[in-house]
């Protein structure tokens, strides 16, 4: 399968039509994770109109994205760009195409949450920060967020940390099973 074949197989899976956007921007717009983003859903949808799958794959909004479909609520034409985004961060795994920092907030964020339950902030960032090779990223605002209590020094785990630890374990299962389904 050609890269046009391979877009237009992963538009047609997510049910999306490059032609149905007309580029308004509204998306961007309303877009909570836009700040962070390459390409926003906006840039997603262009580079599927001039068939660029390979910026769309490379990029870091198919990471950031949260799914959280503000973008297909201030659509006029309804463009779900989420599932196609869904789309087509799948096709980047299968490729091997996974972005370092993105990789490295997942597996620290779940092993956050494994270890108490809940997300303690200060461990998170240190991990983050020392794993994506940024150790000083964000650092001057800790001593502010620490004297405003913005964030606990100590983490403070959850009572039921088995019962979330149960929970990933059969996320991870599932996942792995939509994985073999799906290649
Ligand atoms: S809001 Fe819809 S039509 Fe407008 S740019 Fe975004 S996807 Fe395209
Ligand atoms: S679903 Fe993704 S692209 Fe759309 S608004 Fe939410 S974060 Fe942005």
């Amino acid at each position: 399968m050609n890269e046009n074949h391979t877009l237009e197989h992963l538009m047609k899976k997510a049910d999306v039509r490059s032609y149905d956007c007309y580029q308004c921007g509204k998306c961007s717009g309303g877009c909570p994770m836009a700040e962070g983003m390459d390409l926003g859903p906006r840039g997603i949808m262009r580079s599927a109109q001039i068939g660029a799958l390979d910026s769309i794959l490379n990029s870091s909004t198919i990471w950031l994205c949260s799914g959280c479909y503000a973008c297909v609520d201030r659509c006029p034409h309804d463009v779900n760009v989420p599932a196609f985004i869904e789309e087509a961060r799948y096709e980047a795994m299968r490729r091997g195409i996974v972005r370092r920092d993105s990789e490295v907030l997942n597996r620290t964020f779940l092993a956050n949450i494994r270890a108490f339950g809940r997300s303690h902030e200060m461990l998170l960032a240190a991990f983050y920060n020392i794993f994506a090779l940024k150790p000083t990223q964000d650092l001057t605002s800790l001593p502010h967020m620490i004297s405003k209590k913005l964030i606990p020094i100590k983490p403070d785990p959850i009572r039921g940390v088995g019962d979330v630890q149960a929970i990933i374990a059969r996320a991870e299962r599932l996942d792995k099973l939509v994985k073999e389904v799906r290649e």
